[in-house]
């Protein structure tokens, strides 16, 4: 009977393996255009996290054997660091958050976390370790509760509660008149793109990553509810290892490190003080946005 078992059991494991998969790759890394062809290798270990160091050593990679994305991308983010990655549009900065999260292997070079090439490692420690709030937040028709509970299976009402409230969405869904269980999507309530960015931070703060990809919102929200968010983040990204993919220059600022991509390439890296002092490619994506916006050119 146990032999009965066993593939039942395995099914099991791999049907929450790709459940909890596709939520941390949806949207972000379109998963029906992409074939998983990643194995842990066959004496891969577990993630040993300590500090979440993260280093990307002259990565190269590319989808196509003709078309090379990433050509020698370097950089290294401290434990609890911030690294903003800015770049015109196919420059390849979601790129190089797939391959930190092992979607894709680099044609060459290296990912270290820790000092431990990602390729070592068993996927399911390394996805672990990572979470990623995404621009659109896929919800389930199911209740809010169920919805931020997903962040780590097995999570207690009191744990729900205080995530909700860590994202600021706490007291919004206790108002409602059923609370933790309202029912949300086709259905139910309809949650604004604020509310829903907020229930994917919520499920971030229960899974608790040490290292977090932040892919910022391009679709927009109001400036008083952006500025909230992104006051939320920025708390949960101080004692984490950080990597945000920045669609606009103003929120990130104060990153510890800005890098630029262009074309695969990193062509300046430094604080957002640095690069404008520089007056290369970022000073001037920095005066056209601000022209865009009808603002002077503040450098604070
Ligand atoms: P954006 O700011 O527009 O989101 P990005 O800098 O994040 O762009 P990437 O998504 O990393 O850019 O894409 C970099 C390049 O790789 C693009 O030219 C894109 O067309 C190509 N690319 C992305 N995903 C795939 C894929 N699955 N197969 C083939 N090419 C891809």
């Amino acid at each position: 009977l146990a032999q009965l078992f066993r593939p039942l059991d395995m099914l099991g494991m791999v049907y929450r393996t790709i459940r909890q998969g596709l939520i941390d790759m949806s949207a972000m890394f379109r998963l029906i255009d992409t074939q998983a062809e990643i194995a842990d290798a066959p004496d891969a270990r577990p993630l040993a996290v300590r500090g979440a160091e993260l280093v990307f050593d002259d990565v190269r990679f590319a989808y196509d054997p003709e078309r090379e994305i990433l050509k020698g991308v370097s950089f290294r983010v401290p434990s609890g660091g911030t690294l903003a990655i800015v770049g015109p549009s196919g420059s390849g900065k979601s790129t190089i958050a797939r391959l930190l999260f092992r979607f894709f292997d680099v044609s060459s070079g290296r990912i270290l976390i820790d000092g431990q090439d990602i390729r070592t490692v068993t996927q399911s420690s390394l996805r672990a370790a990572i979470g990623i709030v995404p621009q659109d937040t896929v919800l389930f028709n199911d209740t809010i509760g169920y919805n931020i509970a997903y962040g780590r299976e097995g999570a207690d009402e009191a744990a729900v509660r205080a995530a909700a409230h860590g994202a600021a969405i706490g007291s919004f869904i206790e108002s409602l008149p059923e609370g933790y269980a309202s029912e949300v999507g086709e259905r139910g309530l309809k949650l604004s793109g604020g509310e829903k960015q907020r229930v994917a931070i919520a499920r971030t703060l229960l899974k608790n990553p040490p290292l977090l990809i932040l892919d910022e919102a391009t679709s927009a929200l109001d400036s008083r509810t952006e500025t909230e968010i992104l006051d939320t983040l920025e708390s949960i990204a101080a004692t984490r290892t950080t990597i945000t993919i920045a669609h606009r220059l103003s929120t990130i600022a104060g990153a510890d490190q800005i890098l630029v991509l262009d074309g695969g390439e990193v062509r300046e890296i430094g604080t957002h003080e640095e690069l404008l002092a520089k007056g290369g490619l970022y000073a001037e994506m920095w005066a056209r946005q601000a022209v865009e916006q009808g603002e002077t050119v503040d450098p604070a």
